[in-house]
Order: structure tokens, then sequence, then C-alpha cells
């Protein structure tokens, strides 16, 4: 049987996932209709993105899963007209990709090389970083990308504290959880990383007085969300020295008004949203092996629960 499946996102995307779709389908070996327009009535699953003009479900009558093409699903979760099950994209391509980014910016921070690319006094000032073991990298969120980003951080021999909202173990990682965990973890984070999602329980997770917490100078990267964070905090954090750098990837407002002091702030970086895109080829994949789930009886990948809301 054939299912029709209804590519829901920006027309521009059509090109990149057109091709990688058919080929996973048939990969996975689906007779699939894929199509950007299609009668609402006649539609099996909805592969899309929350910035698509479909934000009414209700004539989809037939449709057995949204498959989002986002990690993040705060744009969706709470859309009353879905009532169908709603899976995130958990792509090994998106995850390799935040797991470099990470990475490379704790590896800048952790090796000081902003001394040396700018340097237009050329001191010749030898500052010897400690090694990566005295090093504690602190990562907020350790689900599919926190995780993996503290591998790759304790594999280059990084002391990596993790924090969840559930009790989590992991090799290698001194976990904390729940509310009362998170000072703990800050209080070890020299170098913070923020993959938690964006729910009302973590929005302003970065505050005047979780900031308090880091160790004096500790350095903040987020490729999470942009409401994770206190902008105006974080800034008076940065002002008084208790931070002393920023990386920030994503934004409230995006892409980040052209008058935001994150711009022209001497110690913030602003990345446009880069962190972890989207791999058309290793998500459109997972989204065939999801199809065809659904279409065996067997159950969904990467459910979104709707009530914690990632
Ligand atoms: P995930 O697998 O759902 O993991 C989320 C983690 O956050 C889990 O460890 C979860 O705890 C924890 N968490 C959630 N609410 C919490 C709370 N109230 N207190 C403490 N911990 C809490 O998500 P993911 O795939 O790793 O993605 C994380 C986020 O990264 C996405 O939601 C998205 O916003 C962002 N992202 C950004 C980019 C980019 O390009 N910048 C790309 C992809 C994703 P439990 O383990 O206990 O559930």
């Amino acid at each position: 049987m054939t299912v029709n499946v209804l590519f829901a996102a920006h027309a521009d995307r059509w090109a990149t996932y057109d091709a990688p779709l058919r080929a996973a389908f048939s990969e996975f070996g689906l007779s699939a209709h894929l199509a950007q327009d299609l009668p609402p009535d006649q539609v099996d699953y909805i592969v899309y993105a929350p910035n698509s003009p479909l934000q009414d479900f209700t004539p989809f009558t037939r449709a057995k899963a949204v498959l989002n093409l986002w990690a993040g699903v705060e744009a969706v979760v709470d859309n009353p007209t879905l009532t169908i099950p709603l899976a995130r994209m958990v792509d090994p391509g998106m995850t390799k990709s935040m797991t470099e980014w990470v990475a490379g910016h704790v590896m800048r921070y952790h090796l000081g090389m902003d001394r040396h690319i700018q340097n237009p006094e050329h001191r010749w000032e030898p500052h010897t970083p400690p090694l990566a073991a005295e090093r504690r990298v602190a990562i907020l969120g350790m689900g599919e990308l926190g995780s993996a980003v503290a591998e790759v951080l304790t594999a280059l021999g990084f002391t990596v504290h993790g924090w969840s909202r559930r009790e989590r173990h992991l090799a290698r990682v001194v976990m904390h959880h729940g509310a009362t965990g998170l000072a703990a973890a800050l209080s070890n984070a020299e170098i913070l990383v923020l993959l938690l999602p964006d729910t009302p329980a973590t929005e302003n997770t970065l505050n005047a007085e979780t900031l308090a917490h880091l160790p004096r100078g500790a350095c903040v990267i987020n490729p999470g969300r942009g409401p994770l964070i206190d902008d105006t905090a974080l800034i008076e954090a940065l002002d008084s020295g208790q931070v002393a750098a920023a990386t920030l990837d994503v934004f409230r407002t995006e892409p980040l008004p052209a008058d935001h002091p994150f711009w022209s702030h001497p110690k913030v970086t602003v990345t446009p949203h880069i962190a972890a895109e989207t791999r058309p080829v290793t998500a459109a994949r997972v989204i065939a092996d999801n199809i065809r789930r659904g279409e065996t009886g067997a159950p969904f990948l990467h459910l979104v629960d709707r009530t914690s809301g990632y």
C-alpha cells in the first residue's frame, strides 16, 4: 500500500529534502507518495517544520503522526489542533554537528585562544593553559545532544558535570538532577554548556541568582535555546566579571535584532543559530524508519511528551 507523505516546511527546504527522503523511503522498503501539497484528508504522515505555513492540523483526519524536522518542538508542542503523535528530530548528523560545534567553542575558551588571535600590541606573553583534566565543564541538559557532547569532552579529558530533570547515570560524567542539583552543576562550570529544551520549566535557567553559582570568570556557551538565559542578567554578569565570556547561538528573537546589546558586547560571540542544523540525508532515514514503524505497528521513536514539553 502507498502512504501519502506531506512535506510541510518552508518551500526553500523542498529541494534539500526531496531526493534524500525518496532515497530513504526506498531504502526502508516504503511505497510513498511524497508531495508539498496533498488533499488533507488523504495525508498519512506529515514531515513538519514548525515555521511552516501549516498551523491547523484539524483537516488531517487520517494522519498518523507529525514527524518534526527540528530537535526543538517549543513552537508546535502546544498547538491545540495537534492531537496525533508528534516525533521530534533525533538525527545522527545533527548530533555530530553539535558535538563538533561545542567542542570547538569549549577548546577556544579552555586554551585561551583569543589572547593570541587578538593581539594587536604583539605582546609575547606565554600562558600555559591547564590540561583538560584540570578543567571542569558542566552541561545543562543531558539528552541526545548533551550526552553526546559529554562523550566527546570526556574523551578529550575534561572533567564533565551534567544536569538533567530526572536521575540519570552516564559513564565518566558526574551527574546532578532536579532543581536541587542545579547549584552543584553550576558550581563546577568553569565552562558552561546549555543544551536544555525551551519549556516553561527551563525559561531563565540562567538568571542573576543562578549565575552567581558559577565559579568567577566562567565562560557560557548556549547552543540550546534563547529563553534559557535572562539576557539582562547575563550582560550584568559579563560586566561584573562573574562571567568572562559567552558564545551564544540562539536567541529569544531570531535573527538577533540589530540593536541587541549582545552584538556589540566585547565579551560576547554571536553565531547565527548554526550549531547543529538537521542534516537531510541522515534525518530522512530517521523519518523513513518512523513511517515504517507506523505502518508495521511498532512504536514511533522520539515521541514528544506533551506534558513536559520536550
Ligand atoms: P533531549 O534529548 O530531549 O534532552 C533534553 C535534556 O534536557 C534532557 O537531559 C532533560 O532531562 C533535560 N531537561 C529538560 N527539562 C529539564 C528541566 N526542567 N530541568 C533539568 N533538565 C531538564 O533534547 P536534545 O535532542 O538533546 O536537544 C536539546 C535542545 O537543543 C533542543 O530542545 C533544542 O532546543 C536545542 N538544539 C539546538 C540546535 C542549534 O542548532 N542551536 C540544534 C538542535 C537542538 P531528562 O534527561 O531527565 O529528560
